[in-house]
């Protein structure tokens, strides 16, 4: 790991954001971690300006258990796909994956769609051994799934390496809830399980952790005939074509409608919907020159999928890295539980027409954006967190100056003023006013407010800005309403209140 990488998690570690691996004095297992007191506050804000994107576009929110029976996870083919080809070690019994070796040890940059055989010969003509022992492999491949297996009620069961599959089992359900209308949104946040073999790189390669997936369901003739394509057509997105990448090539800003007319994207729905996952990132605050679409080139692209697109995300620790995928599933998954379950999915529209809908899916996750926030906006030179304030873990840190003469109750009650108004706000009394300043600029918090001797006879406090440490006096009474303007518009701070 680089240094800026060590950096970060130290920081991000001692100032309560993440910890881990968990259960750390048991010495952790990897990819378990716990989001201590900051980093619930800043994942929960991320999370809420999410479901805020998906319900401006009209999704509706649901929730399926994280546990489902075996015949699930066979229709969806995780149980015979979901796997990782494992290499043993003839000497330690170590298992390692075999893809990931070779792309670790030898220039080749996928082995992703290797066949057995290739991988084993891959091995072989480089002559890579064990990493922890140097003895040699066996002689052969082990599928590994990936599902975290349980058991109820004696029945083989799994936790659910993906919420999407859990989305769809209810479709014959939000058909009828929505008085059989096209399209269908929905979308769910919620805890995954994938039993990673050596998960590394903190919280981006986790064992559990939170997905979170918007889905439509689509007759495929309304794939074109998209009411809300007009409202984003002349939005500019960061494309990256599979062309683009075969000829090595950068990506290029392009409209919607530009990658339309030239059928990079192939329906007018799935082009709304590169869009809703464009706006979800940058809605939490990653500068739009962070994120670039990828597309799928050819060899990556799951067989079902038509349209296939990665939102990927530069950090500075790890590099572009990939956060979101935007498919266009076709009618895969309903066909497959309609064949499995013996319910039928196709469904009669209020036109007579017979429909087995398509589903367009943005999957994403919540770690990886927090982390990703983390990694952007920490200024390594001077130990600060310079988070965007609409998403600041704490919105005030609210100190009397001194622990004496009525000013902690004065600061208590503003507190108290604050939290009422649905603030994140945080009291803090203890050592110099300097010293909390910094271990509020440490952690990102919006703003300072100071409660002094001019509290007691103008009832006016400080509001300290963390990034210019400028200040201005606000009364007590509006201190409400300037910190909502501060952190959701784009009110220069002078104008917050008097100069100090
Ligand atoms: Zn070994």
């Amino acid at each position: 790991m680089s240094d800026y990488t060590d950096e970060l998690i130290g920081h991000i570690t001692q100032n309560g954001f993440i910890w881990g691996p968990e259960p750390e004095i048991y010495d952790g297992l990897s990819g378990f971690y716990t989001y201590g007191p900051m980093g619930k506050l800043l994942k929960n804000k991320l999370e809420d300006v999410m479901r805020d994107v998906f319900k401006e576009n009209k999704y509706y929110e649901v929730e399926a258990p994280l546990i489902m029976p075996e015949q699930v996870w066979e229709a969806s083919g995780h149980l015979e796909t979901f796997v990782d080809p494992m290499v043993l070690c003839s000497q330690c019994e170590g298992s390692f994956r075999a893809d990931k070796l070779i792309e670790e040890k030898t220039d080749i940059e996928t082995a992703d769609g290797f066949s057995d055989a290739e991988l084993l010969e891959t091995l072989d003509e480089h002559d890579i051994n064990c990493p922890s022992c140097g003895g040699r492999f066996e002689d052969e491949i082990n599928d590994y799934n990936l599902m975290m297996g349980t058991e109820v009620a004696g029945q083989q069961a799994y936790n659910r390496p993906e919420t999407a599959t859990t989305t769809y089992l209810p479709f014959k359900r939000y058909w009828r809830f929505f008085r059989k209308q096209f399209p269908i949104k929905v979308f769910q946040i919620g805890k995954a399980f994938r039993n990673e073999i050596s998960p590394r790189q903190h919280v981006l390669r986790l064992r559990e952790f939170t997905q979170a997936e918007g889905q439509i369901f689509v007759p495929p003739s309304m794939k074109n005939d998209w009411d809300e394509y007009d409202f984003i057509k002349d939005e500019q997105v960061p494309l990256w074509t599979a062309a683009q990448q075969n000829d090595d090539k950068e990506y290029a800003w392009m409209t919607i409608e530009e990658a339309r007319s030239d059928n990079i994207l192939t329906s007018d729905a799935f082009a709304w919907c590169l869009n809703v996952a464009f706006d979800l990132f940058t809605s939490i605050g990653i500068p739009e020159d962070r994120i670039r679409l990828r597309e799928h080139t050819d060899d990556e692209k799951a067989h079902y999928a038509r349209d296939a697109w990665d939102v990927e995300i530069k950090l500075d620790s790890f590099g572009w890295t990939e956060v979101c995928g935007v498919h266009d599933r076709t009618d895969y998954d309903l066909k497959k539980h309609e064949e499995h379950s013996n319910e039928d999915m196709e469904v009669t529209t209020h036109d007579g027409e017979s429909v087995m809908p398509h589903i367009l899916e943005i999957a994403f996750g919540t770690d990886r954006p927090v982390f990703a926030v983390l990694d952007i906006f920490f200024d390594e030179d001077d130990g600060e967190l310079h988070i965007p304030k609409h998403i600041a873990p704490v919105d005030a840190a609210v100190f009397p100056l001194v622990s004496k003469e009525g000013l902690p109750e004065i600061a208590e009650e503003i507190y108290r003023q604050l939290h009422e108004q649905r603030f994140d706000v945080e009291y803090d009394d203890s050592g110099s006013i300097g010293k909390r300043y910094a271990r509020n600029d440490a952690k990102g918090t919006a703003i300072c407010v100071t409660v002094d001797f001019d509290t007691k006879d103008e009832d006016t406090v400080t509001m300290r800005d963390r990034v210019t440490e400028e200040q201005v006096r606000v009364e007590i009474e509006e201190l409400g309403d300037r910190l909502e303007e501060w952190l959701y518009t784009d009110i220069p701070f002078e104008e917050l209140g008097e100069p100090v």
